[in-house]
């Protein structure tokens, strides 16, 4: 066999299948999904490069998977939809499909520990790994995931719902992973710790392992709170203007209001970053829901076990004005301009 073919005959073996959704999944030329009568198929695909997105220094091989995963299934988790199928396509180089492959007593190689990280994370959320591709890389790791989930006909939480007056809401805590990250740029001993960890509990390690929220869009959709929704991947003020551009609305964010994750807030006072808000406004990978709902409707504390937070309200377009504001602690406003930063961009 090639090296290929034992790395997919290793993933099959060890990937979980559910019921429902994969009629025929690793193994045929093509996967057959058959979503449940009345549903639609959301589909979305998601790149990460190493050196761009992680550091094999700085992230076990079980977090790279993780993230992987959580990257897919944010994008779902933020359509309301729950997850069906995923496909991975992954090249590394020769070097880290050796030893061990799982198989005899080796020790496993590290696509053997991305392996446990990506389908950890699957079977939390109960979704198939239906198939994928394997390639040697000359370089560095590459993978290129596929998350397929389904929602009821036309009911799929898009970015474009928004009206004005809508109050806008945050899952979670921001801020959190782009402090880990921080952490691990400038402390040796975060290093240390986070090069042997294999899982985290939700929210100790928001950088390594970001925890989508899948059960959270579900809830938001089904009973018809969210009016709008987003997942914060590239940062709060980038991923809010995205939604203002799809409603073709404006926004205000009160900075007192913004849940900062306490790695934040530990960052800004160890010197490992400038700010705290600045983090929690444009340090990306929180992997958040933010949603819109209507000034009427009563939106729970928390949802599916995550604290919800008020953070705003979407305002009438105007091309006059900036198209976000940010509300100070002291009343004063002040433009609010996108910039979530993409992580090792030099310069
Ligand atoms: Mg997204």
């Amino acid at each position: 066999m090639t090296a290929e073919r034992e790395i997919i005959a290793a993933i099959r073996a060890r990937a979980p299948r559910f019921r429902g959704g994969v009629r025929i999944g690793i193994g045929d030329d093509c996967a057959v999904l058959q979503p449940k009568p009345g549903h639609e198929l959301v589909v979305t695909t998601d790149m990460v490069l190493e050196g761009r997105h992680f550091r094999r220094e700085w992230h076990s091989p079980e977090s790279v998977g993780h993230r992987c995963m959580a990257r897919g299934l944010s994008d779902i988790a933020a359509m309301g939809a729950t997850p069906l199928a995923v496909f991975l396509s992954i090249a590394v180089p020769a070097a880290l499909a050796e030893p061990g492959r799982g198989q005899g007593s080796g020790k496993p190689s590290w696509i053997d520990r991305f392996t446990d990280g990506l389908l950890a994370l699957a079977m939390e959320h109960k979704v198939t790994l239906a198939g994928g591709d394997t390639a040697e890389s000359p370089g560095g790791v590459l993978t290129d995931i596929v998350v397929l989930g389904e929602a009821p006909k036309g009911e799929a939480l898009l970015r474009s719902g928004a009206k004005a007056g809508d109050v806008i809401y945050v899952t979670g805590a921001l801020g959190g992973s782009a402090a880990e990250l921080a952490a691990l740029e400038r402390s040796p001993r975060w290093r240390a710790e986070a090069r042997g960890l294999a899982k985290a509990e939700d929210g100790m390690h928001p950088q390594l392992f970001p925890q989508p929220r899948i059960a959270a869009g579900l809830t938001l959709r089904r009973r018809g709170l969210a009016k709008a929704a987003i997942d914060v991947s590239d940062g709060l003020s980038t991923d809010l203007d995205h939604l203002c551009e799809e409603s073709k609305l404006r926004a205000e964010v009160d900075a007192a209001a913004l849940p900062v994750h306490p790695l934040a807030m530990q960052a800004e006072q160890r010197g490992w970053a400038p700010s705290a808000l600045k983090l929690a406004l444009n340090g990306g990978e929180d992997y958040e829901l933010l949603f819109t709902a209507r000034p009427e409707t009563r939106v729970p504390k928390q949802i599916a076990g995550v604290p919800v937070q008020a953070i705003g309200r979407m305002l009438p377009a105007n091309a006059l004005k900036p198209r976000m504001m940010l509300r100070n602690a002291d009343g004063s406003t002040e433009p609010l301009a996108a910039k979530g930063w993409e992580h090792f961009r030099k310069g």
